[in-house]
Parts: C-alpha cells; sequence; structure tokens
C-alpha cells in the first residue's frame, strides 16, 4: 500500500467534517453548500474493511435551516481498503455514498413524524456531519469483503493461495480418493454378502 501524507495546515479546524451554521441557525429557509477534499482524520469503517485514515476523500452538503433544526443531504467519496475475507489479499472499494440527517437544536423535540433514523444533536453552532458520514460508510461496506467475486480463498492444509494454483490439492485428502474409498467399501460389502 503507497503511503500517503497527510497534511495539517495550520489552524485548521478540529475535525474537518464541521460547518459553522452560527450566522444562519433560526433562520429558516437559509442554506449553506459546502463542498471539501480532505485527508480523513480516523478510520470510517468495519474491523474488515473501511476508509483508512489519511485517505483522500471528496465531502459535499446542502445545509438548510428548518423549525427544529438544520437539516443536511450530502454526498461522500473516497476509497476503502481492507481485506479479502477468504485469501487475505488488500480489497480496494470506491466509496460514494449520500446521507442525510437532522440536526436539532439544543432542547428542540422531535416531531412524532420524525423517524428517531439520521437525527443527530449539535450545539446550535457547528454542524458535525462525522456520524452521517460513518454510518452512510460503514453501511455500504461488505460484511464480507472479497478481492473478486469468485475468490477461490487459501488452501485448508497448507494456506496457499488457491488464485495462483488452480490445481492444488493434496493427495491423502483429494476428494477423489475418499470417493474411491467408499466404492471399494461397497464392493467389499456387497461381496461379503454374496457370499
Ligand atoms: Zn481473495
Ligand atoms: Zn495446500
Amino acid at each position: 500500500m503507497e503511503e500517503r501524507v497527510v497534511k495539517h495546515s495550520p489552524g485548521a479546524e478540529p475535525t474537518l467534517y464541521h460547518v459553522s451554521v452560527r450566522d444562519i441557525v433560526r433562520k429558516p429557509g437559509s442554506q449553506r453548500e459546502v463542498s471539501s477534499t480532505f485527508a480523513v482524520p480516523a478510520v470510517l469503517g468495519t474491523s474488515m474493511i473501511g476508509v483508512q485514515e489519511g485517505a483522500t476523500a471528496e465531502l459535499t452538503a446542502s445545509l438548510e435551516v428548518v423549525t427544529d433544526g438544520i437539516w443536511v443531504s450530502g454526498s461522500f467519496r473516497a476509497e476503502a481498503l481492507g481485506e479479502c475475507s477468504r485469501c487475505l489479499d488488500a480489497v480496494h472499494q470506491p466509496v460514494d455514498v449520500s446521507f442525510e440527517g437532522l440536526f436539532l437544536y439544543p432542547g428542540a423535540e422531535l416531531g412524532e413524524d420524525e423517524g428517531e433514523d439520521s437525527v443527530f444533536e449539535f450545539d446550535g453552532e457547528t454542524v458535525d456531519l462525522e456520524q452521517p458520514v460513518l454510518d452512510a460508510v460503514v453501511t455500504s461496506m461488505p460484511f464480507t469483503p472479497l478481492c473478486r467475486p469468485d475468490c477461490p480463498g487459501l488452501c485448508d492444509q497448507c494456506g496457499a493461495r488457491l488464485a495462483d494454483d488452480p490445481g492444488h490439492a493434496h493427495e491423502a485428502l483429494d476428494p477423489r480418493w475418499s470417493a474411491l474409498e467408499s466404492v471399494k467399501d461397497r464392493i467389499v460389502r456387497s461381496d461379503e454378502k454374496e457370499s
């Protein structure tokens, strides 16, 4: 894997998902569009696969002030890196997800018709998009990452990569031999019956 250099510019925000809305809060109808490209400050994903720290990400979001808070919809693009669950090879997977959610004003009550999904809290000044991005990325990740759909995996006897050696087999455990063994058993048993 190539090394990515993470550059922190002086005075950068604590995390790059933060959007200040201090000047538009409580002004329903106000909107803000944000778009940025940055190095991901912390991994987004599962233990098997995820967007790794330092990976370049593109985040765009549209924020709209509504009665109870800030409605956010956006998209996030990056590349996830993980391990094939069968052969342990590196798996690179493009991530292109969209997300949306409501950042509820402090003390605001959630309306009855609003689901509890995708509701986030904020301090009334700064919206932090990391949680909705994380949720969307994790949801899009496969439970069992594969380097290719038909990855044959590793030999369970010696750990050899079967993709490199399609004819790989261990003689004693070759299924053709055990099939022959059972045929031989049947022949012996029918011989015994006849005699
Ligand atoms: Zn594989
Ligand atoms: Zn083997």
